[in-house]
């Protein structure tokens, strides 16, 4: 006989832990089924750490939608928990005046988008900030910053946990059956469960679990892509206070500079489009095509001082020759199925957005 639970949340990662954490304050019972031995082991723990404005993406979509609210949930989150993070600021820099536009772009962009913040600079203002720094302008983003990833994900499970809700680790669904009003779940050990709401959570793994769903429809899952994105740490003490960003291409956001919270300096992530969701291993030869897109803004880039880190996957759900697809989040008017949430394609700002994700979903849910 399966064992019947409310809510059952699929992956422990920043996403899901957000979303488990909503459902569990609205005072419904949560169980998040996480794969793996411990949560945040997936993308959540594999990225930049930043708290994104919400400047890049296109007015009116989840991203952006999403990004502004979350990161204004975030940063009042972090300051009420005690969740190390820090309003660094950034700067996005065009390097050369054919840049100008795009950089004007981003700016027209932000403004539609609520970012009402950012400031346009000078070569010399921009120096005046960053003396390291080479660039023909800048812009400002007073309001971008950094976050501890796991002190984050530690939090939210605590809030679930101490909302009565749980975490059950070493526990990989498999597959699911759809019926009028329930969904039962089958995981790999073969337990089965019953539960009034399922919301897959699985990021990389999302749309590959979403098709072992009996009962839903093919059309509903998206094919799966992976945007490997390769980080360089820099040996040596960061030259910059700020985040510094060119301006943006193709399916990322360019190889910028990123901090940690202890001041360590990194470089990426590139992006590499690769078969397997696995392929995590980083390529040290790929770090010779850094030397010369960080010297664009940053000329006192010493030979030899990029040292290969790590790598994280962008859980893609469009291919290298499409347009960047927007968060994907299916709820039952979409699909039919009660109490079914499915979300897809949540790369970049998903750590920004997870709290405001986390209420859209309850929502949903
Ligand atoms: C290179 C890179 C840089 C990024 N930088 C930033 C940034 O600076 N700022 C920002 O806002 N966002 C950034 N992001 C995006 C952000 O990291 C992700 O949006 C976010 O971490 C996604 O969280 P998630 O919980 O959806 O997925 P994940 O963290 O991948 O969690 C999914 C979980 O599901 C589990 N799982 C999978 N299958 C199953 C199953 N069958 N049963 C049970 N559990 C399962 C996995 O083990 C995993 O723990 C970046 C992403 C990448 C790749």
């Amino acid at each position: 006989m399966s064992e019947a639970v409310d809510c059952v949340v699929v992956g422990a990662g920043v996403v899901g832990l957000a979303v488990a954490r909503a459902l569990a304050l609205q005072g419904r019972e949560v169980m998040v089924l996480e794969a793996a031995d411990a949560i945040g082991t997936g993308t959540s723990s594999r990225n930049s750490e930043v708290i994104h404005a919400g400047l890049y993406y296109a007015t009116g979509s989840l991203k952006a939608r999403l990004c502004v609210q979350g990161r204004e949930l975030l940063y009042a989150y972090c300051a009420e928990r005690g969740v190390p993070h820090r309003r660094c600021g950034k700067l996005i820099v065009a390097t050369s005046p054919e840049q100008i536009p795009a950089l004007q772009g981003i700016e027209a962009r932000a403004r539609a988008n609520g970012v009402g913040d950012l400031q346009w600079l000078d070569a010399e203002a921009a120096q005046a900030l960053e003396p390291a720094l080479q660039c023909v302008a800048a812009l400002h983003s007073p309001s971008t910053g950094i976050v501890d990833s796991h002190a984050l994900m530690l939090a939210l499970q605590g809030d679930l946990e101490h909302a009565g809700g749980m975490v059950v680790l070493n526990s990989p669904l498999a597959h699911a059956e759809c019926a009028p009003n329930a969904i039962e779940l089958v995981a790999v050990d073969g337990t089965r469960l019953v539960a009034r709401s399922v919301v897959n959570a699985a990021g990389l793994h999302a749309p590959g679990l979403a098709a072992r769903f009996a009962g839903l429809g093919a059309a509903h899952v998206p094919v799966a892509h992976y945007a490997k994105g390769n980080y360089f740490t820099l040996s040596g003490k960061a030259p910059f206070s700020r985040l510094i960003y060119p301006v943006p291409e193709a399916a990322g956001l360019g190889v910028h500079l990123t901090l940690d919270l202890g001041g360590q300096a990194k470089f990426g992530p590139d992006v590499q489009w690769v078969d397997s969701p696995d392929d995590l291993a980083v390529d040290p030869s790929r770090g010779d095509a850094f030397y010369a897109e960080v010297r664009r803004y940053w000329p006192g880039l010493r030979d030899g001082a990029l040292v290969p880190g790590y790598a994280g996957m962008r859980p893609k759900i469009h291919g290298p020759d499409a347009a960047a697809a927007d968060f994907v989040i299916q709820g039952p008017s979409v699909h039919g199925i009660a109490g079914l949430v499915n979300l897809f394609g949540i790369e970049s700002p998903g750590l920004t957005s997870a709290l405001a994700i986390g209420e859209h979903v309850a929502a949903l849910a």
